[in-house]
C-alpha cells in the first residue's frame, strides 16, 4: 500500500514527452510510473483525468525581505508559490557587506521553519571577503551558485567592477563544474548616461513607457558580452539572469555558438507584459518591462532554446508601498509574481504562441534543477525523484484577483485579465499541498537543499 496514486491524468515529462499514465508515490517520493492497472495500491488516490501533471516549478530567482523582512515574506510568498504550482524556489540572499557566515545558519532554520516550499539559496557577491569566503560557503552550508551585479541600483545594490567580477568566476570554477555564478548584465555606466538623460528630459517624472529609456538595451547587451568573455577567461558557468531584450537575445544566441557553460534566463513577466501596459508606473521595474518586439523576441529564444530557464525575478511590494502615483522618479521597483508564474507561462506560451507543453517543464522545472545542481532529486517526474507535482487544467479560465494568491502584497501585474491554464492541485514531497487557491499543509517540513561541489571546496 502506497501513500498516494494520481490516475486518468496526462503526465509532461520535460525531455520525455507527453504520455497518458499512472503515478505511485510513497514517502515522499515518486515509486512507479505506468498504466493504471500496475500500480500499487494507495491509501489515497487522485482521479486526474482532462488534467496534465507537471513535476513542480522551480523558480529560480526570488527576492524576499524588502518590505516585511525576510522571514515575513518567507512564510507569505512560499504560500503564493505552492498554491501557484511551484515547489522549489531559489532565493536570491543579499548582504552588503561582511561575511555571510554569522547568520546562514539562523536563516537556514527559518527556511524549514517558515517556509513552505523547498528552498536553495544564490549568495549575492558584493565584496572582496565574500569572493573569498566562497569555498566556505560551498562546504559548510552547500551553496554552489552565486550572484553578481554589473551594475547597481540606487538603494538596493552595489555592483562589482570587473576585477573582482572576475575573481567571483575564479572561486566559483573551485568549486568544480556544478558551480555557477549567475550575473546581472548592464554596463553601469552606460546606464548611469541614460538615467541622467531622462532626468533631463523628464525632471517632473514619466510613464512607465518612458521609464524604459533608463535601462537601455545596448547596456545589457555590452555587459553580456563582458561577462561572457570573465566567465571563460576563469572557465567557469555563466547563468545570465532576466534577459529581457532583443538585443540581448540575439547576442546571446550568437555567444551561444561558440562558448558552452552560458545558462539564460527569462522572467514570466518579461515574457508577457510591455512598457505600454495600463498597469501603469505599478509596474516599475529593474529591468524595466520593455516593448512587444522584446516579448516576440525572447519567445523567439525559448522556441530555439537560447533561454534555458523561467524565473519571476519576485521583489513583493504592496500597492501603497510602490508609490505609483508619486510619479515616474519615485515610484518603487518589483512586483509580487509567484502566484501567476505558472498561468502565465500556460497563457502565453502554451495557449497564445503554441509552445509545447514539454518545453515549459523543461524551462520551469528541469533546466533549473539541472543548471543548479538539484537534478534528478528535483525538475522531472521520474521514479526515485522528489515527488513535487502540479496538476494543471489547460482549460481552466480565471480573472487574476491578488486577493486569493496568498501573497502580503495586494495587487497584480495581471490583475483583472483573465488568464487561460490554471493549477489545480500542487503536491509537494508526496502531500496534496494545495488545491485550488487553498493550502492544505501548514508553513514549515520543508528542505533547504545542500549542493554538494563537484570538486571539493579547499
Ligand atoms: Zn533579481
Amino acid at each position: 500500500m502506497v501513500d498516494l496514486s494520481i490516475t486518468g491524468g496526462t503526465l509532461v515529462i520535460p525531455g520525455v514527452g507527453v504520455q497518458r499514465a499512472g503515478l505511485a508515490v510513497d514517502r515522499g517520493r515518486v515509486m512507479a510510473i505506468g498504466a493504471e492497472g500496475t500500480l500499487p495500491a494507495a491509501r489515497r488516490t487522485v482521479e486526474a483525468s482532462g488534467l496534465h501533471v507537471f513535476p513542480g516549478f522551480i523558480d529560480p530567482h526570488v527576492h524576499l525581505g524588502q518590505v516585511l523582512g525576510f522571514e515575513k515574506e518567507l512564510r507569505t510568498e512560499s504560500r503564493s508559490a505552492l498554491a501557484g504550482g511551484i515547489t522549489t524556489l531559489g532565493i536570491h540572499v543579499r548582504k552588503l557587506q561582511g561575511s555571510y557566515l554569522p547568520e546562514m545558519e539562523a536563516t537556514i532554520k527559518a527556511v524549514e521553519a517558515q517556509a513552505s516550499t523547498d528552498v536553495f539559496y544564490h549568495l549575492q557577491l558584493f565584496t572582496p571577503e565574500q569572493v573569498a569566503e566562497v569555498p566556505q560557503y560551498a562546504r559548510a552550508f552547500g551553496v554552489t551558485s552565486f550572484k553578481a551585479y554589473m551594475c547597481g541600483m540606487a538603494g538596493f545594490t552595489t555592483s562589482v567592477d570587473d576585477g573582482l567580477l572576475l575573481e567571483a568566476f575564479q572561486a566559483v570554477r573551485t568549486l568544480g563544474d556544478e558551480a555557477i555564478l549567475a550575473v546581472h548584465c548592464e554596463n553601469e555606466p552606460l546606464v548611469n548616461d541614460a538615467l541622467a538623460r531622462l532626468r533631463q528630459t523628464k525632471p517632473e517624472g514619466g510613464t512607465l513607457a518612458d521609464w524604459a529609456e533608463s535601462h537601455p538595451a545596448i547596456a545589457e547587451e555590452e555587459a553580456i558580452i563582458r561577462a561572457a568573455f570573465l566567465a571563460a577567461q576563469a572557465g567557469a558557468r555563466l547563468y545570465v539572469v532576466h534577459l529581457n531584450t532583443r538585443l540581448g537575445v540575439e547576442r546571446l544566441r550568437r555567444i551561444r555558438r561558440e562558448q558552452p557553460g552560458i545558462y539564460v534566463e527569462t522572467t514570466s513577466p518579461y515574457l508577457s507584459v510591455t512598457r505600454h501596459d495600463p498597469i501603469g508606473l505599478l509596474g516599475k521595474m529593474v529591468l524595466p518591462l520593455r516593448d512587444t518586439e522584446d516579448v516576440e523576441a525572447l519567445w523567439a529564444g525559448v522556441r530555439d532554446d537560447v533561454i534555458d530557464t523561467f524565473g519571476t525575478d519576485n521583489t513583493g511590494r504592496p500597492r501603497a508601498g510602490k508609490q505609483p502615483e508619486k510619479g515616474m522618479w519615485e515610484a518603487r521597483t518589483g512586483y509580487p509574481v509567484l502566484g501567476t508564474h505558472v498561468p502565465v507561462l500556460l497563457h502565453e506560451g502554451y495557449h497564445r504562441r503554441g509552445i509545447p507543453l514539454v518545453k515549459l517543464a523543461e524551462k520551469g522545472a528541469l533546466n533549473p534543477a539541472r543548471i543548479f545542481g538539484l537534478y534528478p532529486r528535483k525538475g522531472t517526474i521520474a521514479v526515485g525523484g522528489d515527488a513535487d507535482l502540479v496538476l494543471v487544467d489547460l482549460e481552466r479560465e480565471e480573472v487574476v484577483d491578488p486577493s486569493v494568491l496568498h501573497s502580503f502584497t495586494d495587487w497584480s501585474l495581471w490583475e483583472g485579465k483573465r488568464l487561460k491554464g490554471w493549477p489545480v492541485m500542487t503536491v509537494r514531497g508526496g502531500v496534496v499541498a494545495a488545491e485550488g487557491h487553498r493550502l492544505l499543509v501548514e508553513p514549515g517540513g520543508v528542505t533547504y537543499l545542500r549542493r554538494a561541489p563537484s570538486r571539493s571546496p579547499q
